[in-house]
């Protein structure tokens, strides 16, 4: 996979995209000795010298510079947020203190410690330290830090442009007028563009093409240089309509794989073109492409987009899978509320790859490597997730 390059993209825009550099703390965290409580902000000293009631110096809201203690004995009103007033290290909350006059007394029998109630400057992070690094994906939490930082236009991975395509003679769009009995609808590119859109990895253009070598040449090689990744579907298996891969390298891509020992998505065919964009070629039948889509494409988009590698994500079966040939499985799973505390995951398996309705309602699949070929009810296995 080649690395996508860094760009900006404005604050609002930027959830769920890959942080392409460090953010820095440009002050420190808090930036000031901030005040966690509305009360009043005294002298500790005042406090063990035994004074109880404190004359009113002022009052200190947040958002305006502070107000000084000004002498032995006294207190500043203090509310929540603002700057703690030099000369005071320690508040004491309102509830504890009664207005008498110009005075704070302070509840009989209260005990305040000193340094109660203060966010101390820097307690957080100092200036200049790292808050979030390169690789990060932008959540909430994270658009906040950047919000702090006063980062407005955030460093992250540009989206690489990806044209999904589909190739059969057979297909028809999704609102085409008419369909005919021998004819079925494209859904393999909704599929594939909905898991880049869901996981932020990258522009979807959907165009859909004949199984005519010259219009594969034509097409394909377009869509390549308008384009920074293709993911195709169909016409990768043995048919003999089965043009892509003869296409592909016809156009100067390097073949990397072709055809793995899995179930379903056995014929994936995977290369490169002349200028190193990277070409996914995914079997047709819909379970294949969207367990191959989940399995390959989007870890590969991840690592382009220089995204820090998650754990996997591990699941307990609720019941044994058998594998009926000696290649690596995947199963379509469905949640199982569990008491346990363990992700517990129940098979869906499919009529054939082609039965992507039964799809509809699971999670992902889970990953049954071929080393076994008998996987049993309380099994640990990897799980991903659509
Ligand atoms: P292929 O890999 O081209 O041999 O296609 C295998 C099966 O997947 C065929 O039954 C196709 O009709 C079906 N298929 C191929 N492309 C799509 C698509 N874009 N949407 C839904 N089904 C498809
Ligand atoms: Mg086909």
């Amino acid at each position: 996979m080649p690395r996508f390059p860094a760009t900006h993209e404005p604050l609002a825009a930027c959830v769920d995209r890959v942080l392409a550099a460090d953010v820095l703390a440009d002050r420190d965290h808090p930036p000031f000795d901030r005040v966690t409580m509305d009360g009043i902000a005294v002298a500790y000293v005042d406090w063990s010298a035994g004074v109880r009631e404190f004359a009113v110096a002022g009052t200190q809201a947040a958002g305006v510079p502070p107000l000084a203690l000004g002498g032995p004995g006294r207190c500043v009103e203090v509310m929540t947020g603002a700057v703690l007033p030099p000369g005071a290290d320690t508040v004491i909350p309102v509830e504890r203190v009664e207005r008498v006059g110009g005075s704070a007394r302070v509840a009989a029998g209260y005990e305040p410690a000193q340094g109660q109630f203060i966010h101390r400057r820097g307690s957080d992070r100092p200036a200049g330290s790292r808050l979030l690094a390169a690789g990060q994906r932008i959540g909430p939490p994270e658009v906040a830090v950047l919000a702090g930082a006063g980062c407005h236009r955030v460093p992250v991975t540009a989206l690489p442009r990806v044209a999904v395509v589909s190739t059969g003679d057979e297909l028809v769009d999704v609102d085409a007028p008419a369909i005919a009995p021998h004819q079925i609808r494209s859904s393999n590119d909704w599929a594939i563009a909905a898991a880049l859109a869901r996981h932020r990895l990258g522009t979807t253009t959907r165009a859909r093409l004949p199984d005519d070598v010259g219009a594969l040449l034509r097409e394909i090689g377009r869509l390549h240089d308008e384009h920074d990744v293709l993911i195709l579907s169909g016409g990768v298996s043995m048919g003999q309509f089965d043009f892509v891969p003869r296409v592909l390298e016809h156009l100067g891509a390097d073949l990397v794989f072709h055809r793995i020992e899995q179930r379903p998505g056995r014929p994936m065919w995977f290369g490169t073109s002349r200028d190193g964009k990277p070409i996914f070629a995914l079997p047709g039948n819909p379970v294949s492409t969207l367990v191959c889509t989940t399995r390959y494409v989007l870890p590969a988009l991840r690592a382009a987009l220089g995204a820090t590698e998650e754990p996997e994500e591990l699941a307990t079966l609720a019941e044994p899978v058998e594998l009926g040939a000696d290649l690596t499985y995947f199963m379509p799973v469905a949640l199982r509320a569990s008491g346990g505390g363990a992700t517990l995951v129940e098979p869906r398996p499919t009529n054939t790859s082609g039965d992507f309705v039964s799809l509809a309602g699971t999670i992902g699949f889970v990953e049954l490597p071929r080393t076994r070929r008998r996987y049993e009810a309380g099994d640990v296995v990897r799980v991903f997730r659509w």
